[in-house]
């Protein structure tokens, strides 16, 4: 789920969203509906990502 954090520069509130692809731009600030507002780097975002698989241990075949 990509849910970002914001933080509205005219209030300075801060706030998550779930933003889905082309919904950015379209983000106002819930206190004052203020769109002019600046993306954070959200720590939830990232917990998705660290999954990866190193199994990539396939033996080689020579024939
Ligand atoms: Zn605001």
């Amino acid at each position: 789920m990509p849910i970002f954090e914001y933080q509205c520069k005219n209030c300075k509130k801060e706030f998550e969203r779930l933003v889905f692809a082309g919904d950015e731009g379209k983000i106002l600030c819930p206190e004052c509906k203020s769109a002019d507002i600046s993306k954070k780097m959200s720590a939830t975002s990232f917990m998705g990502a660290s999954i990866g698989t190193c199994a990539a241990d396939s033996p080689k075949q020579f024939s």
